[in-house]
């Protein structure tokens, strides 16, 4: 298996520019999501890495060679899409051989490489089957089988699970994470789905309008996003945000909202009026009868052990995770506290997110331990 690095990847259709300079790495064995909404170029870069497109400049790395010009098939990586592209009038076992036998691989060797996938994947029982009669998830472990039985230095999965229902999408993502580690491989993986993504990735790329807005493990995307953007397009339900009127200066760790006191993680540097945005996510928002924050409670959705509560306030709407036990009958005025050391602050024209002294110091304390990790 092997690393791809990417620098300064663009990709032009006449004037529009689908991909604006995406520079990573995804590291030798990483899981890596590529992870945004439709049409965010997602899978430009991916078809770019597998040499499906040409880019419109860059450079693409894998294993360490220049591979930007070279043609797909000699790249040696393997991809899997959404719609399995299965031989019909093949069995499962020349569907998942079909690229050795192009290759010329010896019959024995052939025999015992699909055998070998087939077992791995838990469909040796269907190997001599007909592709037809499978089922959604079996046509996906067949297409996977025709990619590992190649041995590739790498795999690109295109929105692999999209075509299958929410509940066995759910047990893939287990499966795939399982087989992407069983193998060591490196995998870079597509999707607008961002369950796909927190649920198998070591690291995620979330790309907007052509740019990657953040790369980093599932939970600093999901505890620190560096934008709005991101900040909104992960969660479920998305990150409430409330926009403050006045100025701060520097070192202020208090803002206020319709009279509360609230406290948050110190400023690096001065804010000007109008200018900041203050996040919360749902869960780290909490009833506190006190508080001078108030907010209707405009709906409840029951999930079982917690519970969603949409509150309306003066400064706009805002979710709250409860547990079911909370009492929240609609109609009733209650007092809300946001969790200060979890709260996110963003500059409201850029959309990025703004450095504070506690983020310092946690991202600090990171890197002391990472350089202790690694001597
Ligand atoms: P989706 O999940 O919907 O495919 P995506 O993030 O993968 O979204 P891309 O398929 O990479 O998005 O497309 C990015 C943008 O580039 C889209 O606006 C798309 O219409 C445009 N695009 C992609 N391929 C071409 C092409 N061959 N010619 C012109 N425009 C293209």
């Amino acid at each position: 298996m092997a690393e791809i690095r990417v620098s300064g990847l663009q990709k032009r259709f006449g004037d529009f520019a689908a991909v604006k300079d995406s520079s990573f790495v995804v590291e030798d064995g990483e899981f890596f999501c590529l992870l945004g909404p439709s049409g965010c170029g997602k899978t430009t870069t991916l078809r770019m890495i597998a040499g499906l497109e040409l880019p419109t400049s860059g450079e693409i790395r894998l294993a360490g060679d220049d591979v930007t010009f070279k043609r797909a098939s000699e790249r040696d990586i393997a991809f899997v899409f959404q719609l399995f592209a299965l031989y019909p009038h093949m069995n499962v076992r020349r569907n998942i051989a079909f690229p050795l036998v192009s290759q010329g691989v010896p019959r024995a060797e052939i025999r015992q490489r699909v055998e070998e996938a087939a077992r791995i994947l838990r469909i040796a029982h269907l190997l001599d089957s007909p592709v037809s009669g499978l089922s959604g998830g079996d046509r996906q472990r067949v297409a996977l089988g025709r990619a590992i039985v190649r041995r590739p230095k790498a795999f690109m999965m295109d929105e692999p699970l999209g075509a299958l229902d929410a509940e066995f999408r759910h047990i893939m993502c287990g499966e795939l994470r399982a087989l992407h580690d069983r193998l060591g491989a490196t995998t870079l993986y597509v999707t607008h789905d961002q369950l796909e993504a927190m649920s198998m990735a070591d690291k995620i790329a979330v790309m907007n309008e052509g740019i990657i807005e953040q790369l980093a493990t599932p939970r600093e995307i999901y505890d620190r996003p560096a934008s709005l953007f991101v900040a909104d397009f992960i969660g479920s339900p998305p990150m409430n945000f409330l926009s403050l009127r006045a100025g701060l200066p520097a070192g202020a760790d208090t803002v206020e909202i319709e009279g509360a006191r609230i406290a948050m993680p110190a400023l690096r540097e001065p804010v000007a009026e109008g200018d900041l945005v203050l996040g919360a996510r749902p869960e780290h928002v909490r009833f506190s009868d006190a508080s001078p924050l108030r907010g209707e409670v405009f709906g409840v959705e029951y999930l079982g052990t917690t519970q969603i509560v949409t509150l309306v306030t003066r400064s706009g709407r805002v979710k709250a995770r409860l547990s079911s036990d909370v009492p929240a009958r609609i109609g009733e005025t209650v007092g809300l506290t946001l969790r200060p050391e979890k709260l996110s602050l963003f500059d409201k024209a850029s959309g990025k997110a703004l450095r504070s002294a506690l983020h310092d110091a946690a991202a600090q304390t990171r890197s002391a331990a990472m350089e202790a990790r690694h001597g």
